[in-house]
């Protein structure tokens, strides 16, 4: 916020030599004060080579005493505009302006909440005030210090001319000098501290900078067997936590998932499936053990040529308020027949041929004057178009139709098989009779797998977690 990074170092440095140059000319300039003669044996004295300088010395001592003083309530308070400019970007702008919050915050009050939050952003604003204030005080007194010890000095030179030892115009370059000396004493102390401060920022980036990601150290390619659809991706052991989290999310995971087999992954919330596919698509590391593919760990594999491998639909999705041709390409150029292909199989047909300008129908109004607005189904049923639409040999799809009316997950299941062909499909559902058609379908539980099998071999599992998983669905459905 307040740094200007490498810049600032750069800009310091005409500073500093400035400054040195200044105290060397300034030193030389007044040693003539202390070797000239009054004949006085008080104002002759040695005592005072010790006492003048003395007296600057302290007094840029005190002041970069109090400039450390400030420095230090700066620091604070650099540190908590961090969660101040947080929280007021929360608060007093996205609770506001969003539109996927905008219902919420009308419906529970959610303004109130901000209100109260805000006040408290203001409560903030007057202690940072009062730090202010500190800092002007700080600054106030080191101007005192210095203006003090050049009043002395120049105090000096005219008792020392009053008593002859040199001409009064001499005190005007004596006290110029002195005066000079006790600012560049002062400057450099300020230009150390303002370094100081400004190489801890820098530190705090570059290490930053310099985090390693791991995500991007294969360099592997993928193989044309791969590509021609042979291949194994194999869990062994794998263990996540979440970075700075305890608790693990997977523990001991070991899955096989197999070139061309529909594969569903079941369980209650937070028991860790949609981790599984983060793992997979290499958004995070497993904490322990690997993911293999065709028998080599996937983070050797080049990470940009593994996740063409793979055609996503997470739940919480997002769109572009761009047109929906390049929504659905994820890209500028698109094959129209191809798009208009993949919008049949998702369901969409319908109110596609209802958009004004078909895929150059620009999704939403953040941008556009022209922009439409669509209900979280049809977006749902875009985000299936564009996995379809990237032809990925495996598609994994994180409860595709949960935002979908009975009709349209009915259309989109019976197109299924033919959207994913001989694909490997993963998918996340807990509607579970959309599962039992898969070839495998594995059970996750607080973070294990408890079950694999087909939905006949689970639900011979008297006591297993699928079956009540199912009677628990089922008892809806029963008349
Ligand atoms: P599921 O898909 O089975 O509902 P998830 O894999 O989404 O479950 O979540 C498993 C657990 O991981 C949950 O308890 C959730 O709170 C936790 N979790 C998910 N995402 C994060 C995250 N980014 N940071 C920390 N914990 C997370």
């Amino acid at each position: 916020m307040f740094g200007n990074g490498l810049g600032q170092l750069i800009w310091d440095t005409p500073s500093a030599v400035r400054v040195l140059v200044g105290i060397t000319a300034s030193a030389a300039m007044s040693a003539s004060l202390f070797t000239s003669k009054t004949g006085n044996a008080v104002m002759d004295s040695r005592v005072w080579l010790i006492v003048i300088p003395g007296i600057l010395i302290l007094s840029g001592l005190i002041s970069a005493r109090l400039q450390k003083k400030e420095d230090r309530i700066f620091e604070k308070w650099t540190d908590s505009t961090v969660w101040y400019n947080r929280s007021f970007m929360f608060y007093g702008h996205a609770l506001y302006t969003e539109t996927a919050r905008a219902k919420d915050v009308r419906l529970y009050r959610q303004d109130r909440a901000a209100d109260r939050e805000m006040q408290a952003l203001e409560e903030h604003n007057r202690k940072d005030d009062k730090a202010l204030g500190s800092m002007s005080a700080c600054q106030g007194l080191g101007e005192l210090s210095k203006e003090t010890a050049g009043a002395l000095c120049s105090l000096f030179a005219a008792a020392k001319a009053g008593l002859g030892a040199f001409p009064v115009g001499y005190i005007v370059q004596y006290t110029g000098a002195l005066t000079q000396l006790v600012r560049c004493i002062g400057e450099l102390f300020f230009v150390l501290s303002e370094n100081r401060i400004y190489t801890e920022h820098l530190a705090k980036l570059f290490a930053y900078l310099d985090t390693p990601d791991a995500r991007l150290q294969g360099t592997l390619p993928i193989d044309g067997k791969i590509d021609e659809g042979e291949y194994t991706i194999e869990f062994r052991n794998v263990s996540f936590r979440y970075p700075g989290s305890r608790d693990f999310v997977l523990k001991n995971v070991t899955a096989t998932l197999r070139s061309g087999k529909k594969q569903a992954l079941v369980g209650a919330n937070g028991a860790g499936k949609t981790t599984f596919v983060k793992l997979l698509c290499r958004l995070y590391e497993p904490t322990e053990g690997q993911i293999l593919l065709n028998g080599i760990d996937i983070r050797e594999y080049d990470r940009e040529e593994y996740l063409k491998l793979f055609s996503f639909v997470f739940q919480d999705f997002s769109l572009f308020a761009l047109s929906l041709g390049e929504n659905i390409a994820a890209g500028r150029d698109y094959d129209t027949a191809r798009a208009e292909e993949c919008i049949r199989k998702a369901a969409l047909s319908e109110r596609y041929r209802a958009m004004p300008d078909g895929l150059r129908t620009i999704l939403y109004r953040d941008v556009s004057e022209k922009g439409i607005e669509i209900s979280g189904g049809e977006a749902q049923k875009i985000a299936l178009a564009r996995a379809l639409y990237k032809g990925s040999p495996v598609i994994v799809l994180d409860e595709p139709t949960a935002a979908l009316d009975p009709i349209a997950e009915q259309q989109v299941y019976a197109g299924f098989d033919g959207m994913v062909k001989d694909k490997t499909a993963i998918y996340i559902s807990h509607r579970l009779s959309s599962c039992r058609f898969c070839d495998e379908i594995t059970v996750f539980d607080a973070g294990r797998i408890v079950q694999k099998g087909t939905h006949e071999e689970l639900m011979k599992e008297k006591n297993g977690k699928y079956l009540e998983l199912w009677n628990a669905q089922a008892q809806y459905y029963v008349t």
